[in-house]
């Protein structure tokens, strides 16, 4: 692409981002075995998906349980969820999780719901934030499943997974708790401590589409999610996405060992955005008590948010609009927190990469003050 963008929809995807990430990729040119066959091309494959597998794990801070590579994070929510349910159903029905969600988790659920378990979605507060206390009072004895995102993907919202996972199994260690850290890896410290399942994804992180990844803690035994040649610790089968595997393990590798200088340089960038956002007439910015340093969202209470990309867009500025994932629906997230309609249709979230600068946010704040000027 030749035009100058300045790209700051980084929570729907991130470009490829790393020299060392496309570079894994492109290696593979020669190597191009199918790592089940026994000749050394597919051992060579075979081995560049197992150090991937071990670069994900270290990235986790873990040297034990297991990582199974998927097709990214709605998959590995997905089979998380409905693993949870079924392995669980002898103890109970009840599931506990948020309304804040992504569709992924929320449409599972959904699904679990009409065949037959019990969900409880605890509400966020004004700010976006989820607190412990209402997390806790939804836990129940028969409760078989937690399940909550580590960063909302709309707000920003930090919630707290580790407190909330630790009460959980000490009500009752049956629990499953699965987090959805489609947002949260290598954007916040993450614990897997009292973590069953944890969910990911390479293209938040500056790796391909299409792969991604669901943690399993040692000693579960799983049931296959996907039947056929017993690939990936016989429990998803089919051909290995050898290339995007190795994408992923080198992008979260390139986060893992520069994790504070990425993420204080977006921190401060989120600052100094918010700053500037206050700064024009009418705007409202979400700021949840604890917060990722990569995800922002305002509102201004006029135009709408379509509209308001579209025309920055034009000037080559790209952003959201609540989820990128719901496209033309009202955000469910902005809803529960119980924002006004007139608001939420002017919303915008702003997200941040490494990548970006200062100036970038300028020419931003700029840009998005011409494009309300259009609404009086
Ligand atoms: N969970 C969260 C919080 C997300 O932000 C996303 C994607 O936006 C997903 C899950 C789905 O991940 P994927 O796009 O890899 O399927």
């Amino acid at each position: 692409m030749d035009k100058k963008v300045i790209y700051l929809d980084n929570a729907a995807t991130t470009k490829v981002m790393h020299k060392a990430a496309l570079s894994a990729m492109l290696a593979m040119e020669n190597t191009y075995g199918n790592p089940a066959a026994v000749h050394e091309f597919g051992k060579e494959a075979e081995a560049i998906v197992e150090s991937s597998r071990g670069t994900i794990m270290k990235c986790l801070g873990t040297d034990k349980g297991t990582v199974v590579f998927t097709s990214g994070g709605t998959e590995s929510i997905n089979w998380a969820l409905n693993f949870c349910a079924e392995k669980n159903k002898r103890f109970g029905k009840h599931i506990v999780s948020t309304m804040i969600e992504h569709a992924a988790t929320l449409e599972t659920l959904k699904h679990l719901k009409e065949i037959g378990y019990e969900i409880t979605l605890v509400a966020p507060q004004k700010d976006g934030s989820v607190s412990l206390d209402s997390i806790k009072s939804a836990i129940r004895e028969d409760t078989i499943l937690l399940s909550l995102m580590a960063v909302c993907n709309e707000t920003g919202a930090v919630l707290p997974i580790a407190y909330a996972a630790q009460y959980a199994k000490s009500v009752n260690k049956n629990i499953f708790v699965h987090i959805d850290a489609v947002q949260g890896f290598m954007k916040i410290p993450l614990c897997l401590k009292d973590i069953d399942f944890l969910s990911i994804s390479a293209h938040k992180i500056g790796g391909m589409k299409g792969v991604g990844a669901l943690y399993i803690k040692d000693g579960i035994k799983m049931t296959p999610w996907l039947y056929g040649g017993y690939q990936d610790k016989k429990l998803r089968s089919g051909t290995q996405a050898v290339p995007q595997i190795a994408s992923f393990a080198k992008a979260a590798e390139v986060h893992y060992l520069s994790f504070e200088d990425m993420t204080g340089h977006m921190e401060k960038l989120r600052q100094y955005l918010v700053k500037r956002l206050k700064e024009i007439d009418g705007a409202v910015v979400v700021e949840p008590s604890d917060t990722a340093p990569h995800i922002v969202n305002a509102g201004f209470g006029k135009g709408r948010s379509e509209v308001i990309i579209r025309v920055l867009s034009d000037m080559g500025i790209y952003v959201a609009g609540g989820s990128a994932c719901s496209k033309g629906k009202k955000s469910h997230v902005l809803s529960a927190m119980g924002i006004s309609p007139k608001l939420i249709d002017s919303s915008l979230r702003i997200s941040l990469s490494e990548e970006n600068t200062k100036e970038e946010i300028d020419i931003f704040i700029d840009g998005l003050k011409t494009a309300l000027k259009m609404f009086g």
